[in-house]
Parts: structure tokens; C-alpha cells; sequence
């Protein structure tokens, strides 16, 4: 069997190195907020050219840190708008809505599958506050028309860079395009830790002290509160393993592209539609490679029954999704159609020649 994802495969690359740091933070006693973090802290500002990071205990609370932090700043409140792509996973939305603030959805370009910049001006209103921009699969989105809508409507530009870590536009990496961002090192991730984990980055003083502060009971000062914050802590475990893994990211990042031109020039299936390569490779770190076919359903049996893993991201669009009962009927015809049709092929550093090969002769026969 084909895995979709064999993490221990990928983890086991790196065996002695975590199994040596591991031993050390267990023999050190000192298990939160200490040597680990400080030093991935230091290390992802480094990678990602940025002057704040804050770990954080998981992608979803890296998010929903950054949009509490610009309530208790003055900068939202309430009832203001956040633009979103509607396609996304549900944590991008949750994150907003979670702070009381309301996800306009907005849909995608047919071409990249990220927010179709160009439908994103007509929703905007006096109400609304921030885009957050979904580098979706790996691919980064953004463009000069974003940086002219945030400077006419004094807009904050968050990134959701769970899924793009390494990916860069122009040689800035995702992560440092915006106002601040929010990671996720959840173990399946491009960088994976061995549990939860995550971090926000971001540009502006003040907005780290106060994310800092709420991830930690809204105190920066033992025992003084100046916040109702919340425990969001990334621990020396999972700190110590990705600051090994950071040092191998952009090698596996290379590994992933070089895979996902396999699949791009080597499919040839008429009934399915292929991901488009970014003119700039470095714009897309192929977290997931998705593929468009319309018996989805019939094509993934095939592959299973002839030993290939594959998975759907995402089955259901969030507006469709009883949590967000209210949306059930807003029509938003083109992540409708992705939900159908979508398919993820094995992606991983770790894929074999013959894996490969099989994967695609399957699909071309097929
Ligand atoms: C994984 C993911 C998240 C959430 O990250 P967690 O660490 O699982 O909380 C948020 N947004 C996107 C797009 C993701 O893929």
C-alpha cells in the first residue's frame, strides 16, 4: 500500500537527532518555555525574515490569537468583517468567527483554487477589517492589487500559512506578506511536529506583546494579568523537534516539487484536470497535490483497490457544514464544485521512484 502520508517514514529520517534532543528536554526538567522555544523562536524569524514569532500551541489558536490580539488593541471589535476564501478549512473561518467577527466568504479562482483576488473589492463594506489570505495546498496568493486594497481601505492582511511554509512571492516568504500570520506544525503539515503546534509571526511590536501576553492567560508578567488570555503554549517537546526539522524544510520542500512536476508532466488522462504550475516555482510548496475529476468517487476505489492512498481536502465546504447551520443556503457555486471533485494524490518528501512511476501509470490507465 501506497501511503497517503507515512509520517513515521518521515520522521524516522531524522531518528537519532530528535531521539537525542528528546532525551535531552526530558532529562533537563524544564518542559515549557525554555532553551527550545527560544531558539525556534529565533530560528523561524530568521528562515522567514520576520521580526516577531510567538509559538503557540496549535494552528487554529495561532489565528484566533491574531484577530483577539487587534480586538483587545482597538484596532476590531465585534460585528466587523473579515474576508475569507470559502474553500478553505474550516479553521481559517472558525478563527474568526470564534472572536465574534464575521467571515464574509469569498470565492476561488478556477485556475489556482486559492481567493480569486479579483472578486474580493466588491465585498467590501465600511464593516470590514482584514483578508485573510489562505495560501491553500502550499500555493501562495497574493499580488500588488492586495497590497492596493489594504492602503485604500486601511485593511489588516492576515495569512493562514498553515499548509505554505517555505513558499515565497518575489523572494518574500509566506508568513512575512502581511500584517502577521498564523502557522501550524500539526504532524501532517510541510513542517510537523510530533503532536499540536504553531506559531504566529508578525511585524508590529505591539501586536506580538499582546499575542505573547493572551497565549499566556493574558499575562506578560508572572501573576499579572492584563488580559482574560488563554493557555496557548508550544512545548519544549515539539520545540525541539522543529528546530531539527526546519534545518531539512526547504530540501523537502524541494523533494515535494520536484514530485508534483512528475505528476504535472508525466499524467495524461483526459478526464483529469491537473493542478497549474506557478510561473515561479518558489510560489508553491505542494503541501497537498489535488487533482480535479468528475467520478472522483470512482477514481479513488480504483486507486485504492490497486494499493494507492488518497484523500479529499475537503469533503465538505464549510458554509454546507451544520456548524454553520445559518450558511446552509448561500450558494457559492465554485467551492460547491471543488467539494466534488477534488482529489489528493500522495505527496511526501519520502515517495519513491517506483511509488511514483506506479501512481501515475495507474491514472493514465485508468
Ligand atoms: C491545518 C490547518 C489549520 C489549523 O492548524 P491546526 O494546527 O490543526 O490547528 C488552519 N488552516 C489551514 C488552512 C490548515 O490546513
Amino acid at each position: 500500500m501506497i501511503k497517503f502520508l507515512d509520517l513515521k517514514a518521515i520522521n524516522m529520517q531524522y531518528q537519532d537527532e530528535i531521539e537525542r534532543s528528546l532525551l535531552k528536554v526530558f532529562r533537563s526538567g524544564w518542559y515549557l518555555l525554555g532553551n527550545e522555544i527560544n531558539e525556534f523562536e529565533k530560528r523561524l524569524s530568521e528562515y522567514i525574515s520576520v521580526p516577531h514569532v510567538i509559538g503557540v500551541a496549535n494552528g487554529l489558536d495561532a489565528l484566533r490569537l491574531i484577530f483577539r490580539a487587534y480586538i483587545e488593541l482597538g484596532i476590531m471589535k465585534a460585528g466587523d468583517e473579515v474576508i475569507v476564501p470559502s474553500n478553505t478549512y474550516i479553521a481559517s473561518i472558525l478563527a474568526i468567527s470564534d472572536n465574534d467577527l464575521i467571515p464574509v466568504l469569498c470565492e476561488p479562482s478556477e485556475c489556482s483554487l486559492n481567493i480569486d483576488i479579483d472578486k474580493i473589492e466588491a465585498l467590501i463594506t465600511p464593516k470590514t477589517k482584514a483578508i485573510l489570505l489562505v495560501h491553500l495546498y502550499g500555493r501562495v496568493v497574493f499580488s500588488e492589487k492586495i497590497e492596493f486594497l489594504k492602503h485604500k481601505y486601511n485593511l489588516k492582511i492576515v495569512e493562514d500559512n498553515a499548509q505554505a511554509i517555505g513558499a515565497e512571492w518575489k523572494g518574500i516568504k509566506t508568513g512575512s506578506l502581511g500584517d502577521a500570520a498564523g502557522f501550524s506544525f500539526y504532524p501532517g503539515k510541510n513542517l510537523g511536529a510530533l503532536g499540536d503546534a504553531g506559531a504566529v509571526t508578525c511585524k508590529d511590536q505591539q501586536l506580538a506583546n499582546s499575542i505573547r501576553a493572551l497565549a499566556n492567560y493574558g499575562s506578560n508578567k508572572k501573576y499579572v494579568n492584563i488580559y482574560q488570555g488563554l493557555n496557548s503554549r508550544l512545548d519544549e517537546i515539539q520545540a525541539a523537534v522543529l528546530n531539527i526539522k526546519l534545518q531539512y524544510l526547504n530540501q523537502e520542500n524541494a523533494e515535494r516539487r520536484r514530485i508534483a512536476k512528475q505528476y504535472i508532466s508525466r499524467i495524461k488522462n483526459s478526464n483529469i484536470v491537473l493542478p497549474v504550475l506557478p510561473k515561479d516555482e518558489k510560489e508553491h510548496v505542494w503541501h497537498i497535490f489535488v487533482i480535479r475529476v468528475a467520478n472522483r468517487d470512482a477514481l479513488q476505489n480504483y486507486l485504492s483497490e490497486n494499493g494507492v492512498q488518497t484523500l479529499i481536502h475537503y469533503p465538505i465546504p464549510v458554509h454546507k457544514q451544520e456548524a454553520y447551520r445559518t450558511w446552509n443556503d448561500f450558494s457559492f457555486p465554485i467551492s460547491e464544485a471543488i467539494h466534488c471533485d477534488v482529489l489528493s494524490l500522495p505527496l511526501s518528501p519520502i515517495l519513491k521512484e517506483n511509488e511514483i512511476t506506479k501512481i501515475i501509470d495507474l491514472i493514465n490507465e485508468w
